[in-house]
């Protein structure tokens, strides 16, 4: 079947109209598409804006309640519904605060309802942000919740280092890089970093081992004894005094050989 040739012979005396009207629709077809878009961008990311609202709604409404009742049908309520926001118009200004809100509340949800499952999704979704969205003001903040959630939720030290280090790495100036670097030295060091009264009495025992090694038990003991009974108190034997006195200054300043201080102290006492 021809349409085309039967179309201009039964209607020779309309070809100009027809011409127009040809002309006209294509004006029509060139323009619709782009004004239909344009249209339904700004009504999508109108609609995104809307269901936003919503999604803030339901979030505060589920964080008004105590963690123990919150339960995993709420939280994919709520998620459900922030996820709608970037669906809808993913080039909304705030479609990144719904992808981040996502990543909240599975960090959350894990937490809350102990599942460790969740805590590699909100990881994912920190990931889906950072990538989805180069621009986001979210994006160093996501990389340190990532370092977090390995620490503190799925107990893997090895891949929180190595994210804290990425992070350094990426973001040397950020507020919380000096965060990322103690973060680290702790993940290297719990148990003196977690507690630095501990490296500070470590520091102090170790002059006294010095003082030892370098007296012997009978010099050692003496000093002490004969301190304690001068002096009338602990903290005024001499011994006691300079590991103090050490002790602090390996607090606040540079490296030095315990060793060739305890060894000029003594000096400075016989003489
Ligand atoms: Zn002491």
């Amino acid at each position: 079947m021809n349409i085309g040739p039967r179309f201009y012979s039964s209607n020779h005396s309309g070809k100009t109209l027809t011409s127009k009207a040809i002309l006209c629709a294509l004006a029509c077809l060139m323009l619709a598409p782009v004004s239909t878009f344009a249209r339904t961008v700004a009504q999508k990311k109108q609609a995104a804006k809307a269901q936003f609202e919503v999604a803030e709604n339901l979030r505060d409404n589920l964080e008004a309640k105590p963690e123990s009742q919150r339960t995993r049908r709420e939280f994919q309520k709520v998620m459900d519904a922030y996820r709608k926001v970037y669906y809808t118009a993913p080039s909304w200004a705030k479609a990144d605060a719904a992808v981040l809100a996502v990543a909240e509340l599975l960090d959350d949800q894990g937490r809350i309802l102990k599942d460790a499952k969740s805590f590699q999704d909100a990881i994912g979704q920190y990931e889906f942000l950072r990538r989805e969205y180069p621009g986001s003001k979210y994006r160093a903040d996501s990389l340190f919740a990532i370092a977090e959630i390995y620490r503190d939720d799925l107990d893997n030290g090895k891949q929180a280092k190595a994210t804290f280090e990425d992070f350094i790495k990426h973001y040397p100036g950020s507020s919380h890089a000096p965060d990322a670097r103690k973060a680290i030295a702790e993940i290297d060091n719990p148990s003196a970093a977690n507690d630095p009264f501990k490296a500070r009495q470590a520091k102090h025992e170790l002059v006294h081992v010095v003082q030892y090694a370098q007296m012997g038990l009978k010099e050692f003991a003496s000093r002490y004894v004969n301190g304690f009974i001068r002096r009338g108190s602990y903290e005024e034997v001499p011994l006691e005094k300079h590991a103090y006195l050490l002790e602090s200054r390996f607090m606040q300043s540079s490296p030095f050989s315990v060793e060739q201080e305890v060894k000029q102290w003594r000096e400075a006492e016989t003489s």
